[in-house]
């Protein structure tokens, strides 16, 4: 599988925290444990030629991964349509943390995407509300991040098509912290927990809710309908 981790990579370069937790960056941490799977992973970031989003990438990645937060409005249009359309056609898409402002999953939910905040060190819980679901396999009924950022409800997404976790808060929030959605033939999941100054990514669940998300939302040899105008399968009788 063709693994494609995208990150602004602006925290990184910008806090000396953010840099001791990932010393390869948020990318370089997630395409780190994807390999550990034997997918083919390969990172892009904001400040490469087209983000590193170009054509022949995302022809080829089976799943692409999204982490942004400062510069979501310095993410070039073109591209957005890029990674729109691929999921159209099939991409997985795995929007991550404060990805949610993102444009592109702004633009495929199609609504504001707001929440409620906090950076205190919230414990939080994330309770599995979907047992069956593929993307919780391995796990027990919840599990804790000792320390994280908040984000709590309401959060203005559209109803998702799978509620796959809801996180709890030390302060008392709760959020949708999981949620998968289908656009065209493309599978989406949001996944909330990954604020840039805790270790959240080296947590074990968390790899874990990732690996299963990227076997999730890869949507390999689904078949490709024609839209429009079509001649009839079979031949139509005359009729008075
Ligand atoms: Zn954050």
């Amino acid at each position: 599988m063709n693994v494609v981790v995208w990150n602004e990579n602006r925290h990184e370069k910008l806090n000396p925290k953010v840099t001791e937790i990932y010393p390869e960056g948020i990318h370089g941490a997630i395409a780190s444990f994807l390999r550990e799977e034997g997918h083919d992973v390969t990172t892009a970031t904001l400040d490469q030629p087209e983000h590193g989003l170009t054509e022949q990438v995302l022809a080829e990645a089976d799943v692409l991964l999204w982490w942004g937060h400062l510069a979501h409005d310095e993410v070039d249009e073109t591209i957005v349509e890029r990674v729109h359309q691929r999921v159209l056609d099939g991409m997985g898409l795995i929007v991550l943390h404060s990805g949610h402002f993102s444009k592109i999953f702004k633009k495929l939910m199609g609504t504001g995407c707001d929440l409620k905040w906090r950076e205190a060190n919230d414990r939080e819980r994330l309770w599995v509300v979907d047992p069956s679901h593929p993307i919780v396999a391995g796990l027990d009924t919840y599990f804790e991040l000792e320390k994280e950022e908040m984000y709590g409800e309401h959060f203005d997404i559209p109803a998702p098509d799978e509620l796959v976790f809801i996180s709890w808060f030390e302060g008392g929030e709760v959020f949708r912290s999981g949620a998968t959605y289908r656009r065209g033939k493309g599978k989406v999941f949001y996944f909330r927990p990954g604020h840039e100054t805790y270790p959240t990514y080296h947590h074990e669940q968390i790899q874990k809710v990732i690996k299963n998300a990227v076997a999730w939302t890869a949507s390999l040899g689904a078949p490709t309908h024609q839209y429009g105008n079509v001649e009839p399968i079979e031949e139509i009788s005359v009729k008075e």
